[in-house]
């Protein structure tokens, strides 16, 4: 083999390639992140929510009792590396639009799978000040929120501490991949692995992968008459920020005009939904708008090139960064160094019929 500078060049540094890159070096890698700052991120967009019990029907989110836990104790951990706080447990208080939602919810958390997430569902108005709840509302437990800003400033720290960090624009054309390595700009690695998020598409090594990117937009507010130590979610949600007095209202989901731009529609939809949920007066302290790499069966697209194996991906996060990012994490380095199966659901291989090269 060639000169070896890294085991692994990680590129993208959102949550995919900081969880992945904590990963491989808690595993003894010698890892370089190569990252963009001036392009957008997703992760510096996100809500940073985790709920294990989604939608109209309170469908439990895929491998909850598996992603959860192990998430939570992977923030808890950098938490404690890097001297900071990073997740907030939280409940998320579900208010019943009607009581045909009422009686629903009820026979949904009867179900055992269900129940072990609901802390409370109520007739009566929670303790949750300037929210319209005529029906009352459900709380579910096991949620929360991370801040995911925070964790990824912070990660960048310390790899920049620790000579693992490049800042730079990576372009695939500069990429010369051997049969057990490749190299980059005269660098050398085992492996590189393609952590970029939405602009994974502009990459002629995965374009062929069956991408489905969602547009969100969400809303930074302050409101008049409003107190809550819980996550609000009706349709949208509300969460507090580390700005004090401010909250966050989203999301949209749009599946056209897949740019990074703010829209006076996008606007208009969070506002709609907010006036009916709260019963005061806010004001919109600021718009963000970020492109969730999704992938057509929601499932993440993780693993090997077919042709070469020097080259990985990571990404398909979509909707649930938060905790698909550190399990899945885990799981490709133990596929990478141990020679683990992957989660066929999760591996890339499901798709290979797709390449055509
Ligand atoms: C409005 C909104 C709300 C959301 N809310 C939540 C939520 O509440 N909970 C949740 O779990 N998820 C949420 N998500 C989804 C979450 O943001 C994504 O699942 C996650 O951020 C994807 O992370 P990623 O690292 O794959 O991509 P990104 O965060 O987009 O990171 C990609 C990185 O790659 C870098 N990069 C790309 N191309 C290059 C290149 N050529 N050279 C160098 N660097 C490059 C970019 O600079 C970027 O840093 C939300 C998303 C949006 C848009």
């Amino acid at each position: 083999m060639k000169r070896v500078d890294y085991d692994y060049l990680i590129i993208g540094q959102g949550i995919a390639g900081t969880a992945l890159a904590w990963h491989l070096i808690e595993a003894h890698q010698r890892v370089l992140v190569v990252n963009d700052s001036s392009r957008p991120s997703a992760s510096l967009v996100a809500a940073g929510i985790y709920n294990p019990l989604t939608g109209r029907k309170l469908v439990k989110t895929w491998l909850a009792d598996e992603l959860f836990p192990y998430a939570i104790q992977f923030y808890q951990r950098l938490e404690e590396k890097l001297a900071r706080k990073f997740v907030y447990p939280q409940n998320i208080y579900r208010p019943y639009r009607s009581q045909e939602e009422r009686d629903n919810y009820l026979s949904f958390i009867s179900e055992p799978e269900i129940s072990k997430y609901i802390a409370n569902s109520s007739e009566s108005q929670i303790d949750v000040i300037g929210v319209h709840a005529p029906y009352g509302g459900l709380e579910v437990k096991g949620s929360g929120w991370v801040d995911l800003s925070g964790l990824i400033k912070f990660s960048r720290e310390y790899f920049i501490e620790n000579n693992q960090y490049l800042e730079s624009e990576f372009d695939a054309n500069d990429l010369e991949v051997n049969d057990n390595s490749i190299s980059w700009k005269g660098l050398f690695a085992r492996k590189v692995l393609l952590c970029q998020g939405f602009d994974a598409r502009e990459n002629s090594l995965f374009d062929w992968l069956p991408f489905n990117p969602v547009k969100g937009q969400i809303l930074d507010v302050t409101f008049s008459d409003y107190s809550a130590d819980k996550i609000v979610n009706q349709g949208i949600f509300i969460l507090p920020s580390l700005r004090d007095n401010e909250y966050r209202v989203g999301a949209t989901y749009s599946w056209h005009d897949l740019d990074w731009e703010t829209t006076e529609d996008g606007k208009a939809y969070l506002e709609n939904k907010l006036r009916l949920l709260i019963t005061g007066n806010y004001e919109i302290k600021g718009q963000r708008a970020g492109v969730r790499p999704s992938c057509k069966d929601r499932r993440p697209l993780i693993g090997i090139h077919p042709e070469h194996v020097a080259v990985g991906i990571f990404n398909g996060l979509g909707t649930k960064g938060v905790t698909l990012a550190p399990y899945f994490a885990d799981e490709f380095v133990n596929h990478l160094c141990r020679d683990k199966e992957l989660n066929p659901e999760a591996n890339i291989a499901r798709y290979f019929s797709l390449y055509d090269h």
